[in-house]
């Protein structure tokens, strides 16, 4: 059996068009390679710089009352070649405050005053503030002082506001549990591309942030247990010595230690019996903290080397009411999270030393700590936690700017979760969970929205966003795969991995690395899935007895160069299945034909795209007369 590709007239001149297309770049983009700050390569250029800053944070919190209140001393460095005159503030609370722009409605119960800047000082000097003037979620801070390039600026911040019992991504998870994200002024990421980021938070996107160095010091009282992003400093002075023991017994255990059960909680001897007691965390070149404290949440904790070749292990903790049979489960499940994602996609070691899934409403990601929803079907449960941890990767360990490109990371998160999904379920069940769940709601949607190029900014979409950022963005990086191979394209990835983690990359970045990575030109399948309008819509349009055999002729309607497969069925009862990689749209986009070698009569044919799902299945099959 063979097959080969007719290339017609018009296939070359196709050709032709699709190979000599360079990809669209911004313009603002452009001035960025224009530079040297990014190279076509795929890496960062010679002149690539991001700015960062240490943040030393302290926080108190009094369940049940809802007030944070915080203090704060940022030292930031500008490693920008540029002078800046000012400064922009993100108060991502103010996304709480009446009035504020948002993505979508919400409950009166999120309502606050939103962030309220008690004081705030740039190297000594008070600055005036005014919160009833301070509204939005950018505040840019004039510098008396400008900043020269390589010069730093210290911060000194004191602030306070109400954690909001409409509960989203944080806030009030039950009267004395609540999840602290997004809690102190940071100071917004300024870039080589795009300078400021000013885009406002209207709670749809999630991250964009500068890899920091944080303190973070959470005062409580007595009988809170706190979890946050990064190592616990000071184990002796919060926790009476049976805890941490079972907690240290927990990073060098595969089984499950109970470090904290419904029991310890009733006699009140878990932590140290002072009025309040300061936890204090430390995370090195990180993009955020977060934090979360209860005074009744059952805690589990184990461990699993993540890295063989330093056999470095990895610490996975859960935070989480008794009464929720899911977390019971979720350290379990986290270990083999854990251990996908740092050894088979995308098969680099978890970076950080450990992840804690914490009970609360939002099903959101967080640097080592993910806020996700008690769900009763366990299936559903271990998937959510799964997304939400391969989160790690992208945005976080990789810097994505997400408020523009969300693909970047969802696509990724929804890749992911899939082969973890496929470990746990089987390879049909998870496929067809991913074809129903992330597929079937965009390609049975006709409408406009739909078919807006993945490339077109996060920021700029309203309808088009969800599937645009999960569902086609993974189905990109899963059509690459089978045109690459897992090994190429595995190999690829991890040379946009090491190019870019801990630095912010762009699509363009992702683009070139793959194309450095594979060592091919994958310009024409960018352009195809990035940059236009395509769906995904194949038919099989002829079937036609040749000398030999038969020519088959699949027109793609839609466009978008996917895989599939052509099912066949013999007159004498055999079957075959020809697998056919998205390679045979490289040179002609609109239509294939195939030329099948056979002496036996072929009595049916089927195209069958499996997750790719066809907008019109209507056209994929033809029976013989
Ligand atoms: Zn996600």
């Amino acid at each position: 059996m063979f097959k080969k590709y007719i290339l017609t007239v018009l296939a070359a001149i196709f050709l032709f068009n699709v190979n000599a297309q360079s990809l669209y770049i911004p313009r603002d983009v452009q001035k960025a390679y224009n530079k040297g700050t990014r190279e076509a390569d795929g890496k960062p250029g010679k002149n690539y710089w991001q700015n960062s800053a240490n943040y030393n944070i302290s926080i108190t919190v009094m369940p049940p009352d809802r007030t944070v209140k915080g203090t704060e001393q940022i030292t930031y460095f500008n490693n920008s070649p540029d002078t800046l005159k000012q400064l922009n503030m993100k108060l991502i609370m103010n996304i709480h405050r009446a009035g504020a722009t948002r993505f979508r409605n919400t409950t009166p119960d999120y309502i606050t005053p939103g962030m309220q800047v008690d004081s705030i000082f740039v190297n000594g000097e008070k600055k005036p503030w005014d919160n009833a003037k301070a509204l939005g979620t950018n505040q840019f801070v004039k510098l008396s002082t400008p900043l020269l390039p390589h010069d730093s600026v210290k911060l000194n911040i004191t602030w306070h506001y109400e954690l909001a019992l409409g509960a989203g991504r944080e806030g009030v998870i039950d009267p004395t549990t609540f999840y602290i994200g997004y809690f102190y002024p940071r100071i917004s990421v300024y870039d080589d591309y795009n300078g400021w980021d000013r885009l406002e938070f209207n709670d749809r996107q999630e991250f964009y942030n500068d890899f920091n160095n944080y303190t973070l010091n959470v005062t409580v009282p007595k009988n809170f247990v706190v979890w946050a992003t990064g190592i616990l400093q000071n184990p002796a002075q919060v926790l009476q010595p049976e805890y941490i023991k079972r907690m240290q017994r927990s990073f060098t255990s595969d089984s499950v230690i109970h470090i904290v059960t419904p029991a310890d909680i009733a006699q009140k001897q878990v932590t140290s019996q002072n009025d309040m007691n300061t936890w204090v965390w430390k995370a090195n070149d990180i993009s955020d903290m977060v934090t979360a404290v209860s005074d009744h949440y059952d805690w589990d904790g184990a461990s699993t080397i993540v890295d063989d070749a330093t056999h470095r292990r990895a610490s996975m903790q859960a935070a989480f009411d008794d009464r929720s049979a899911d977390f019971h489960l979720a350290v379990k499940w986290g270990l083999h999270t854990l251990n996908g994602l740092s050894h088979n996609l995308p098969g680099v070691p978890y970076p950080y030393p450990k992840m804690t899934a914490f009970q609360g409403f939002a099903d959101m990601e967080f640097p080592m700590m993910v806020n996700d929803s008690h769900e009763i079907d366990l299936a559903d449960a271990q998937l959510l936690q799964d997304h939400e941890m391969a989160h790690t990767y992208f945005p976080f360990y990789m810097g994505i700017n997400e408020t523009r490109y969300g693909y970047m990371d969802e696509g990724w998160a929804t890749t992911f979760e899939l082969f973890l999904n496929e470990d746990e379920i089987g390879k049909q069940a998870a496929l067809d969970r991913y074809r129903n769940v992330r597929i079937k709601p965009y390609i049975t949607d006709p409408s406009s929205s739909e078919d807006l190029p993945i490339i077109t900014p996060t920021s700029e979409l309203v309808g088009g966003y969800a599937h645009n950022a999960y569902g086609k963005a993974s189905l990109s990086y899963l059509a690459l795969r089978d045109l690459l191979g897992d090994e190429l394209f595995k190999k690829a990835l991890h040379v946009y991995m090491a190019n870019w983690h801990g630095k912010h990359p762009i699509p363009w970045d992702y683009f070139n690395s793959m194309n450095s990575g594979s060592g091919k030109n994958l310009n024409w399948f960018f352009y195809n899935w990035f940059f236009t309008n395509d769906y995904i819509d194949i038919s099989l349009q002829a079937v036609v007895k040749e000398a030999g055999g038969y020519v088959f002729s699949i027109q793609n309607i839609g466009g978008y160069a996917i895989p599939f497969d052509i099912k066949l069925t013999y007159a004498d009862g055999a079957t075959q299945t020809i697998h056919e990689t998205p390679a045979v749209w490289e040179h002609n986009q609109k239509q294939v034909f195939f030329h099948i070698a056979t002496k036996k009569v072929i009595k049916s044919a089927v195209l069958d795209n499996g997750i790719f799902m066809d907008a019109d299945v209507s056209n994929n099959s033809w029976t013989g007369k």
